[in-house]
């Protein structure tokens, strides 16, 4: 039976250890659960915000509305000509354990994408991408309930919005649809992305099968970046920026070592990482709140229960990278709630 409750404390359900309340909280399993709690917030007029793990979110104290916990399960094969297959995936699954599950059952395309922490609902709303893969690769459609009408809608990957770090999940308006459901397109003939420099040099440049490319991307990461079980962060805190293509040539000859990649549509990606690194951050910051010494773009939580603290430190960091580089560092995770008196 799904019991909404009210004044429900956030703290365990946030990578990033803060403090906050949800006027309103309900954990749903299933479409009953999701309906019914939709009525509720919809006879008292209630803004609703799905919350799946709460790895990529910064939360204010005050969340207003109803929050919702998606917590529905399940994984159907839909499809598989042997070549490649159809799998729907509930919006409550734990990303990790989709990609384990994905590889030892041969279907291949996510091994990248290992121990990306959050839920398969929250992956198509940042688009995750890690080591070369997007999640959108992959995506044939996401199913999405329209919290204001309750209805049930299925949108293709192309009405998404995939772009780098980003979907129309994310975009104004997208807050009114919840996903419920991500259909995943995946190969049986595994076709491995491993050119990116860590992989490549973990990998000794040996190509590896789908298996040991899994295990070296998370033998990377797990060396790289601090566990949120451990250390309460979420993940990178900035994207990297995407400039013009001459902006970032002038850039270049200014610092040469500075690292661009090509991006979509002749732009550029420019290494935030460096740029942040650059400029003395690794290991800095305040007593409460620091960058990490293992990753520059991750912050570390070592006891602000605030947002505030958390945000003074990005905001820091983004006027002395603008200040040095003329670059406007965004924020990757979502910002959530009221700030509160
Ligand atoms: P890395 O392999 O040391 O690479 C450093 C940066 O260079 C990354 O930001 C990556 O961009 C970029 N890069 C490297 N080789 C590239 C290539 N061949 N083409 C295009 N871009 C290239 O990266 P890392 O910091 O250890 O992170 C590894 C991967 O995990 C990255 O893809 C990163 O985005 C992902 N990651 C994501 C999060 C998150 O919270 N979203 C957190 C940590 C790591 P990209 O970031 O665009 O890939």
């Amino acid at each position: 039976m799904m019991a909404v409750a009210s004044g429900v404390s956030l703290a365990d359900h946030n990578t990033l250890g803060l403090q906050a309340s949800a006027e309103w909280f309900a954990s749903v399993r299933n479409r009953e659960e999701l309906d019914a709690a939709l009525n509720f917030a919809s006879e008292r007029q209630l803004p609703v915000r799905a919350l799946g793990e709460g790895s990529n979110v910064i939360l204010h104290p005050r969340l207003p509305g109803l929050v919702l916990h998606m917590a529905t399960r399940g994984v159907q094969l839909r499809k598989d000509d042997g070549r490649r297959a159809l799998l729907r995936c509930a919006a409550g699954e734990n990303w990790h354990q989709l990609v384990l599950w994905c590889c030892e059952q041969g279907l291949h395309g996510l091994e990248n994408l290992a121990l990306i922490p959050g839920s398969v609902g929250a992956a198509p709303v940042q688009n995750i991408g890690a080591y070369g893969v997007e999640l959108s690769e992959h995506v044939v459609g996401v199913e999405v309930v329209d919290v204001a009408s309750g209805a049930v809608e299925y949108l293709p990957a192309g009405d998404c919005g995939f772009g780098y770090r980003t979907s129309r999940f994310k975009q104004a308006g997208g807050e009114n649809l919840l996903i419920t459901a991500v259909d995943l397109r995946l190969d049986r003939e595994a076709s491995l992305c491993w050119d990116y420099p860590s992989l490549k040099a973990a990998l000794n440049n040996t190509s590896p099968t789908p298996e040991e490319l899994m295990q070296t991307v998370m033998a990377v990461r797990t060396q790289r970046l601090p566990d949120p079980a451990v250390v309460p962060n979420v993940g990178s805190f900035f994207k990297n920026p995407i400039v013009s293509a001459d902006f970032a040539e002038t850039l270049g000859t200014r610092y040469p070592a500075l690292p661009v990649y090509p991006a979509a549509a002749g732009s550029t990606k420019l290494s935030a990482a460096w740029m942040i690194d650059q400029l003395g951050w690794r290991g800095r910051g305040q007593r409460v709140v620091a960058v990490s010494e293992a990753h520059s773009l991750v912050l570390v939580n070592r006891g602000a229960d605030t947002a505030e603290a958390v945000l003074a430190l990005a905001s820091a960091i983004q006027a002395s990278v603008l200040d040095e580089f003329g670059v406007a560092l965004e924020l990757e995770p979502q910002l959530l709630g009221e700030a509160g008196d």
